[in-house]
C-alpha cells in the first residue's frame, strides 16, 4: 500500500475538478496548484471526477492534452482513481502522465494514521437507482462495449447519460444524494481505520462520529467551481482548505 511515513513533505489530496474544455478557469486554477502548493508536497491523490466526461484514453484534443503534460511534468508521485464519470481512465492515461491508478477503496498509511481513500459515490446506498446504473457501468462487459464504438458514437451516449444523470440529480431528494451514514461506518470498520477521505458530494466538510466506539473523522474535499479545494496532510495533522476561482 503506498505510504509515506519516511517523508515529512505534505501529502496532497484533490477531487471533483470535473475539468472540461468549457471551464478553462478550472484547468487554468489546476495548473497554477500544480506549479505553486504542489511543488513542495511527497505526494498528490486525486480522488475521482477529475475529468467531467472521459470517453476512453484514445479519446485526444488539446484540452486533455494540456492535463496529461501538466500531470507528467510533476516531480512527486501521483495516484489517481476513479470517479462516476471519468472511470474509464485507463493504463494509457496512467502511462502518459505517470499516474498510478488507486482501488476505491484504498487505505494508505498518511504520515502514520491509517486513511481510507474512496470517491464516495459507492457511500450513497440509499439513491438505489444510481447504485443500480453504477453496477451496469463498472461492469466489464459493458466497458468492453463502450470502448468498443466510435468517439462520435460514445460522446453521444455520454451526453445523453449526463442529461438523464441532471434529471435524477433534481428529482431525488437532498439526503438520498448524501452518504449513508451507516454504510460509512460500515467501509470504515471493515478497513479498520479512524479516518477516511472522499469527495463526490460537493459537500466539503470535516465530519465527527464513532466507529467501534472510537472517535473517527470523514473528511470530504469539495469540488472546483467558485472554489478550489484540497486537503494538505504531514505529519502534525490535516488542513481542509479553498481558495478563490
Ligand atoms: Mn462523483
Amino acid at each position: 500500500m503506498p505510504g509515506h511515513t519516511t517523508t515529512t513533505l505534505p501529502t496532497l489530496f484533490i477531487s471533483d475538478l470535473h475539468l472540461d474544455p468549457s471551464r478553462l478557469d478550472v484547468q487554468q486554477a489546476l495548473l497554477a496548484f500544480l506549479s505553486n502548493q504542489a511543488q513542495s508536497c511527497g505526494a498528490l491523490y486525486i480522488l475521482g471526477d477529475f475529468f467531467e466526461v472521459w470517453l476512453g484514453d484514445d479519446d485526444s484534443n488539446p484540452f486533455i492534452d494540456g492535463v496529461i503534460q501538466a500531470l507528467a511534468a510533476l516531480p512527486m508521485p501521483v495516484y489517481i482513481m476513479h470517479g462516476n464519470r471519468d472511470f474509464l481512465l485507463g493504463e494509457q492515461f496512467c502511462a502518459q502522465t505517470g499516474a498510478t491508478l488507486l482501488n476505491d477503496p484504498t487505505t494508505i498509511d498518511l504520515h502514520g494514521t491509517p486513511t481510507l481513500l474512496m470517491h464516495g459515490d459507492s457511500l450513497c446506498t440509499e439513491d438505489v437507482a444510481y447504485m443500480q446504473v453504477r453496477g451496469q457501468l463498472r461492469s466489464s462487459a459493458f466497458q468492453a462495449d463502450f470502448l468498443s464504438k466510435s468517439l462520435p458514437e460514445r460522446a453521444a451516449f455520454a451526453n445523453h447519460a449526463r442529461q438523464q444523470s441532471q434529471a435524477h440529480t433534481q428529482s431525488t431528494a437532498m439526503d438520498i444524494m448524501d452518504v449513508t451514514p451507516s454504510e460509512v461506518v460500515r467501509v470504515m470498520a471493515e478497513a479498520g481505520v479512524l479516518r477516511l477521505i472522499h469527495g463526490h458530494t460537493h459537500r466539503p466538510a470535516r465530519h465527527s462520529l464513532l466507529v467501534d466506539g472510537e472517535s473517527a473523522e470523514r473528511i470530504v474535499l469539495g469540488d472546483w467551481d467558485q472554489l478550489g479545494w484540497f486537503i494538505q496532510a504531514d505529519g502534525t495533522g490535516l488542513r481542509l482548505e479553498s481558495f478563490s476561482i
